[in-house]
């Protein structure tokens, strides 16, 4: 009867107990009895169930039943083993280990060699025949007893130790010679006399009582019950002790210590991997003396275990087989061999590369061993993006200066520039760089497809750069209060570091770190079993997938990387470009209709041949495309050289194209005269664009293409608004004549993306074809956060804990999301099939995309780097809800 047993064993070929026993044996105690369960030699030892600590924490005592049954357990380990506990001759050593239901990784304690004492280390002397490595585990038994059993604070240890090594004259614990750490052995029990009540047992034992009973106690120690709080682990859990043998790698040329993982971690190839050394401890491999040699191989420069120990190295492979196969995962495994016989201590699923997790996974459903559902859930979302841009070498040293946000991920090494000319003269010239500004504007962009990464002091994740270097692919490290730019003097300051430009500068854009000088950088590669796995996913998704693109080459990209279609094309960023941004200026400064329609006429040509790149590159899918939307602020011009040109182009004085900047000036850009208000004002922009649609998609048919535009209006606030917009674009068509009746057909459609909207969704409804929520914008209106501003203030809310996570990244479900539920709700009473999608920058982040496919949207919408992640997000979500 499982329920009334105090004590399960494992080991030697028998286990009392299993995985499925976490609850009674704790997490470590059910990995050893599950790993002795399926034939694989672990040191033998027992395990007492969680529910005596808690007893023990109601009593205070350990039950004398309980310590008869430890006796014959320890009897019956010493049987297994071929050792006696306190045998003078050939002494069995144990460890005392915690052992909770949940990994509560560093907060219970351990205590190793228990069972050393003056009398049993002549026996193990003679076993390892080292008697340096005798006493300092003797020494270091007594400091761990001393400390967690006794109370004695390991600061008075450390004294000693200092001591110790003073008057030998040395600098490392591992200079000590024997005769100095008997040395060391008399201070510490000298300490431990005279600050505590007990002396340290001389007896194997009370030793042990002693350390099972510390274990108990060190569930209720402050550190143990407040990670219990934090981590929502129930206090009447109670913890497991585990007593286990010990085993030594040390005792000779047949004895060894290491570490084998199941597959290679960072490529993910099936292959043995791992390292050991020979005659050792499981500390000389952490400490790092001794290069550890290869596991496999035959005449290398260091001699492999197959060739030092080929029988202990075919047991370990068939180990290591059937390790990986019992628990369907690659396993990192920490070994040892103690005179020939190969013990395992422990096996535990094995941290791996984002490559190799993709390999990995894929093999192994391909191989039988778990299932397709299961591979696909092993892959994090987060892991692709790393696969997809260049990142720093991992085992380069890094130099962080300053921390900003990783608005864009990948990494960049480069001189340093501060204009987005030099950017380009630097990249004719072959010298990769880092645009360094306080924000960015459109002129930038030049600058941005220049550079290799994008650094600024000022702008939050969704602002201009961030979304842009997005698009691009760039990294980029935004709101970096630390970042100091100075045109003029050609310098900038970065924390309290001075650097002048062509200083070499290095951004991780995923970690949001500036690094000082150069860190090389490892290339990005799409595997076969990354298409693979994707294509998986797109069999379990239940939601679309499509880009936010406004080129040519990033629609080819995006579409390579699976993109169903164009959820948004920003057109404003097409203006962008070379001498584009003249005629946009001329465009918003011009204060007569006459004048505008002048610049527009000079825009047109650029924007059908845009649109006709983009719709062919997605021929057949939906390319859904935004009319103008620009914060004003983005496009006018401040330099003076600007004005001049300006005003050169228009035909006017400066003084008087400086008098309509400044008028145009606005306090709040962001919530200023943007998107359809820059319609109904000005109704003559769209109609220019409608037009340039509309010629592309004939051209695209006349030339055999399938176009599939949808026009799309932003920041609708009002019903009205749409109605009237709409009917103007309809206008529009009626002047293609025989087209008029294919062109009406082109679905004209909304975002919504602000709380108006959100109340209003009905009644836009009855105007759009579909809506499209644009969760940049409504997350900086639900929240009267302005998206261009928050670095000053966002980063205390995080740190504080006023908020989990930063809301542009990750849709704040609570308060957008019930913005969005509501929109969805109405515009769908009012047309049941209304297709609604999302295009902020929400559409690729993961645990965004797992709300938003609950029903709630039919596609999302994200930049090119990131549909993978939102088709593998969308597929977990999917999976796990079934
Ligand atoms: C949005 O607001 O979420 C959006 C997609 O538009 P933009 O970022 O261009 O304002
Ligand atoms: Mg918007």
């Amino acid at each position: 009867m499982t329920e009334n047993r105090r004590l399960f064993y494992f080991g030697g070929g028998h286990a009392d107990g299993g995985s499925s026993m976490k609850a009674t044996l704790g997490g470590k105690g059910a990995g050893l009895a599950e790993m002795t369960r399926i034939g694989i030699p672990v040191p033998p030892g027992f395990t007492i169930a969680t529910a005596e600590s808690v007893l023990f924490g109601a009593t205070g005592e350990v039950p004398s039943s309980l310590l008869y049954e430890v006796d014959d357990a320890m009897d019956r380990i010493g049987e297994l083993f071929g050792k006696s506990f306190g045998d003078v001759a050939d002494p069995l050593l144990v460890s005392v280990r915690s052992g909770a239901r949940a990994s509560m990784p560093g907060m219970m304690d351990t205590i190793l060699n228990v069972g050393l004492t003056d009398e049993t280390i002549v026996g193990l002397i003679e076993k390892t025949g080292d008697e340096r490595f005798a006493y300092d585990s003797y020494r270091r038994f007594i400091q761990m007893f001393g400390d967690v059993v006794l109370g004695v604070d390991h600061f008075y240890f450390e004294e000693e130790l200092y001591a110790v090594k003073a008057t030998a004259g040395v600098k490392n614990d591992s200079d000590l010679t024997a005769e100095d750490l008997k040395t060391l052995i008399a201070r510490y029990k000298k300490a431990i006399a005279d600050r505590s009540d007990i002396t340290f047992p001389n007896d194997p034992r009370e030793q042990l009582i002693q350390a099972i009973r510390a274990v108990f106690l060190s569930w209720n120690n402050d550190r143990a019950a407040h990670y219990r709080e934090l981590e929502g682990i129930p206090h009447e859990w109670g913890t497991a002790v585990n007593v286990q043998a010990m085993v030594f790698g040390n005792m000779g040329d047949d004895s060894a210590t290491g570490v084998a993982f199941t597959r290679n971690p960072s490529t993910g190839e099936r292959e043995r991997y791992g390292e050991f050394l020979a005659n050792a401890q499981g500390e000389d491999v952490v400490a790092g003396i001794r290069t550890p040699q290869p596991l496999s191989g035959v005449g290398g420069s260091l001699p492999s275990l197959e060739e030092t120990m080929p029988a202990a190295y075919a047991e370990l492979l068939d180990i290591e087989d059937r390790l990986e196969a019992h628990y369907g995962d690659m396993q990192d495994i920490e070994f040892t061999v103690q005179q020939r016989n190969v013990w395992i201590l422990q096996t535990r699923t094995g941290k791996r590369s984002a490559a190799a997790a993709v390999r990995i996974a894929v093999e192994m459903a391909n191989e039988g061993l778990i299932t397709k559902r299961e591979a696909l859930l092993r892959v994090r979302p987060e892991q692709v993006e790393e696969l997809l841009h260049p990142r720093l070498d991992p085992d380069a040293p890094r130099d962080v200066i300053a921390k900003g946000l990783a608005a864009s991920p990948g990494a960049a090494t480069g001189e340093i520039v501060l204009t987005a000319r030099a950017a380009e003269q630097a990249r004719d010239e072959g010298r990769p760089c880092i645009l360094v500004r306080l924000e960015t504007t459109p002129d930038d962009i030049r600058g941005m497809s220049a550079a290799q990464g994008v650094l600024t002091a000022r702008g939050g994740i969704t602002s201009h750069a961030a979304v842009v270097a997005r698009q691009m692919g760039k990294c980029c490290v935004a709101g970096c209060n630390a970042v100091l730019p100075d045109i003029e003097a050609g310098t900038v300051r970065i924390g309290s570091h001075d650097f002048r430009v062509g200083d070499q500068l290095t951004l991780d854009g995923s970690a949001g770190e500036v690094i000082r000088g150069t860190v090389p950088t490892v290339d990005a590669e799409l595997s076969e079993a990354f298409r693979e796995l994707m294509g998986w996913a797109d069999v379990h998704r239940k939601i679309g997938v499509r880009t936010n693109a406004d080129r040519g080459a990033d629609s080819t990209l995006a579409r390579s990387f699976g993109a169903e279609g164009i959820g948004l094309v920003r057109t404003e960023h097409m203006f962008f470009e070379g001498k584009r941004i003249q005629a946009v200026r001329e465009m918003i400064v011009s204060d007569t209709p006459a004048e505008r329609k002048l610049a527009l006429a000079k825009l047109r040509p650029f924007q059908q041949s845009d649109f006709e790149e983009i719709l062919e590159v997605m021929d057949g899918c939906p390319v859904t495309i935004r009319l103008l939307d620009p914060p004003l602020h983005e496009f006018l011009p401040d330099a003076n050289d600007d004005i001049t040109e300006l005003a050169e182009a228009m035909g006017r004085s400066e003084a008087s194209v400086r008098g309509l900047v400044s008028r145009l000036h606005e306090s709040n850009p962001m919530l200023g005269h943007r998107g359809c208000r820059l319609a109904i004002s000005h109704p003559e922009i769209y109609e220019m664009q409608a037009r340039a649609i509309f010629d592309a998609t004939l051209a695209r048919r006349a030339a055999g293409g399938n176009p599939q535009p949808q026009i799309m209006i932003p920041l609708v606030s009002a019903a009205r608004e749409l109605e009237v917009i709409r009917g103007r674009i309809e206008a529009v068509a009626a002047e293609y004549g025989e087209h008029e009746a294919a062109l009406l057909e082109i679905p004209i459609g909304t975002m919504i993306e602000l709380p108006r909207a959100c109340a209003r969704a009905g009644a836009i409804a009855q105007h759009a074809d579909f809506i499209s929520f644009g969760t940049n914008d409504l997350t900086q209106t639900v929240f009267g956060f302005s998206r261009d501003d928050t670095a000053n203030f966002l980063p205390a809310y995080l740190s504080g804990g006023v908020l989990r996570e930063d809301p542009f990244s990750v849709l704040d479900i609570e308060g957008v999301g019930t913005f969005i539920k509501m929109a969805c709700e109405r515009a769908r009473a009012t047309k049941p099939d209304i297709s609604i999608g999302l295009c902020g920058e929400h559409g690729g982040e993961p645990k965004s995309v797992a709300w938003l496919q609950r029903g709630v949207v039919d596609y999302v919408s994200c930049s090119p780097f990131r549909v993978p992640i939102a088709r593998l997000a969308a597929a977990q979500a999917a999976l796990l809800e079934e």
